[in-house]
């Protein structure tokens, strides 16, 4: 049985890493998958064609996560083109990483609006058609670093914490209308973002993991099927930790 069948998401920043893995993953499971990119159109195209060849409708949009104005004109392209939004996987994400004493105003700033208010830019975006269906699940991309902080990155963090807080208010505020909200916290995902620290770090944090591995994007994915489900019809508001063991 096919977990996702009929469903549509709406995947953020899905033409690398973890959110690639989600949108395989979903159409796996026979989600139709509309997801987003920044500039890496020709990995993005070339994502969409390997779903559609998984038999689901797919499509990808160059829309900034950041930006209220795109988010609501990719809300209304993706109503148009597939009918239904029925999944919100908020996953775009990019790091600026500095100690306080050298980060910049403008690398805090961008950080938290491509990381934080692209969260509340989509699920405004797609509230209105959730609340028509009356269901509706939104998945949020947290960090283990949003629970426990991270020297170095002040602003990650900030975001990571704050797309808890706006999570649960959302479950709060949606659960009545049948839309839950919940987080999914990743510890340690091998993708290109990890793939710029170097190798003796790497070695260490596979080391201190519990499950003595780095996760992948499919571990990740693996999660979301079951929070974007029916499986998981009666949680809400909740963060799952995927990481290995790392925050026990
Ligand atoms: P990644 O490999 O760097 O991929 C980032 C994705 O986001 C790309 O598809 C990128 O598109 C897209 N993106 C960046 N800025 C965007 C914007 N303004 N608008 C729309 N899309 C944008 O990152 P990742 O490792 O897969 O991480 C995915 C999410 O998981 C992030 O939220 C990250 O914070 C979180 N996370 C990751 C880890 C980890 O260990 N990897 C751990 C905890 C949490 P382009 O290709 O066009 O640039």
């Amino acid at each position: 049985m096919k977990l996702l069948e009929g469903k549509t998401a709406i995947i953020t920043g899905a033409s690398r890493g973890i959110g690639r893995g989600i949108a395989k993953v979903f159409a796996e499971q026979g989600a139709n998958v509309a997801f987003t990119y920044s500039s890496s159109s020709e990995a993005a195209l070339v994502l969409e064609t390997e779903l559609k060849a998984l038999g689901v409708q797919a499509k990808a949009y160059q829309s900034d996560a950041a930006s209220f104005e795109q988010a609501q004109q990719l809300a209304d392209d993706v109503l148009n083109a597939f009918g239904s939004i029925d999944i919100l996987i908020n996953n775009a994400g990019i790091t600026k990483d500095n100690l306080l004493m050298r980060i910049s105003e403008e690398d805090f700033d961008k950080v938290i609006e491509v990381n934080l208010k692209s969260v509340f830019n989509m699920t405004k975006a797609v509230q209105r058609t959730m609340l028509k269906q009356r269901k509706g699940s939104i998945i949020n991309m947290s960090s283990v670093v949003g629970l426990k902080g991270n020297a170095g990155q002040t602003n990650y963090a900030a975001s990571k914490a704050g797309i808890i807080g706006f999570s649960k208010s959302v479950a709060l505020e949606l659960g009545s209308r049948n839309i839950r909200c919940n987080v999914i916290a990743p510890g340690f995902i091998e993708t290109e973002m990890t793939a710029k620290l170097d190798e003796d770090t790497v070695a260490g944090w596979r080391a201190a993991i519990p499950l003595k591995r780095g996760g992948t994007p499919e571990d990740i994915a693996n999660a979301c099927v079951f929070l974007a489900s029916d499986m998981s019809a009666y949680i809400t508001g909740q963060t799952l930790n995927v990481d290995g063991g790392m925050l026990t």
